[in-house]
């Protein structure tokens, strides 16, 4: 018998076309949802939702404008007759030095497209769905080196803690909606993100991993799943780690 956790459901993904963001969207596919396959990189979104089916839209958007950002929505509007209730905010970029050596317009950059990206999505993405009076889910992404305060990631890891911050503080503003807001918390996991990463540091990282190894896309997907299902109904303004049991 086909999944159908997501039948019905309408989602926004960004990111997806790679990594996190992929899994994310062929699992929602896979649970009988619509997916719109957002990313910078068109060709790449369309890699995805090739691999979809043709019900699925690929888009070419830059979460850093908020322009761009409506126009996509007006797009998918048009498409699908109604905006997407269920968000997925997974792009994301990594510009990783020491502070003494950081360029200051990687810095800016690093912290508009993880944190002011993810909260110019939810702000045009809340307001369609208030203006059809659905409700949703909204999911972001954080990271455990917030929490960790990685070395070499003076811009990236505070701009992970804030989207956890950010979401709170919507999942407060935007309950009154219905819309539910959540975050998820990767460890280390296999995408082209991580796949720089010298083995010698990789091996640092996994020997502080319970598991003992890095995580896979999908294993981030199946939770995004759930709280982007009615399972969760009873869930916003949390954070859920998938680490392996990173220490
Ligand atoms: P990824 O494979 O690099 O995928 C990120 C995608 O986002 C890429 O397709 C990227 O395009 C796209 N993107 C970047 N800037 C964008 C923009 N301004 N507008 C639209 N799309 C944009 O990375 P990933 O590992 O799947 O990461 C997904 C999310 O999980 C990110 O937020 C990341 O910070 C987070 N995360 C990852 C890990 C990990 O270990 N992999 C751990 C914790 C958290 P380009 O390729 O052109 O840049």
């Amino acid at each position: 018998m086909p999944s159908t956790l997501l039948l019905g459901k309408l989602a926004f993904v960004t990111g997806a076309g790679s990594g996190i963001g992929r899994a994310v969207a062929i699992r929602f596919a896979q649970e009988g949802a619509t997916v719109i396959a957002a990313d910078r990189n068109f060709q790449q979104a369309e890699e995805t939702t090739k691999k979809l089916g043709s019900t699925h839209m690929p888009i070419e958007v830059d979460v850093t404008n908020g322009d761009n950002i409506k126009s996509v929505l007006e797009e998918a509007i048009n498409r699908y007759k109604r905006p997407p209730s269920t968000i997925v905010n997974c792009a994301g970029i990594t510009r990783d030095a020491f502070i003494l050596k950081m360029e200051d317009s990687d810095f800016d950059l690093v912290l508009n497209v993880n944190l002011k990206g993810t909260y110019l999505v939810m702000k045009h993405a809340a307001q369609r769905m208030i203006d059809y009076k659905l409700g949703g889910s909204m999911i972001n992404i954080s990271s455990v080196t917030a929490r960790m305060g990685n070395m070499g990631q003076c811009n990236y890891a505070p701009s992970k803690a804030a989207v956890d911050c950010l979401s709170r503080v919507a999942s407060k503003e935007f309950a009154r909606y219905g819309i539910r807001v959540n975050t998820v918390v990767p460890g280390f996991i296999n995408t082209p993100m991580t796949h720089t990463v010298p083995d010698k540091v990789k091996d640092m990282i996994t020997a502080n991993v319970a598991l003992r190894r890095f995580g896979e896309p999908e294993e981030i997907s199946d939770t995004i799943a759930f709280l982007a299902s009615d399972k969760s109904e009873y869930i916003t303004g949390t954070s859920i780690e998938v680490s392996g049991g990173l220490a």
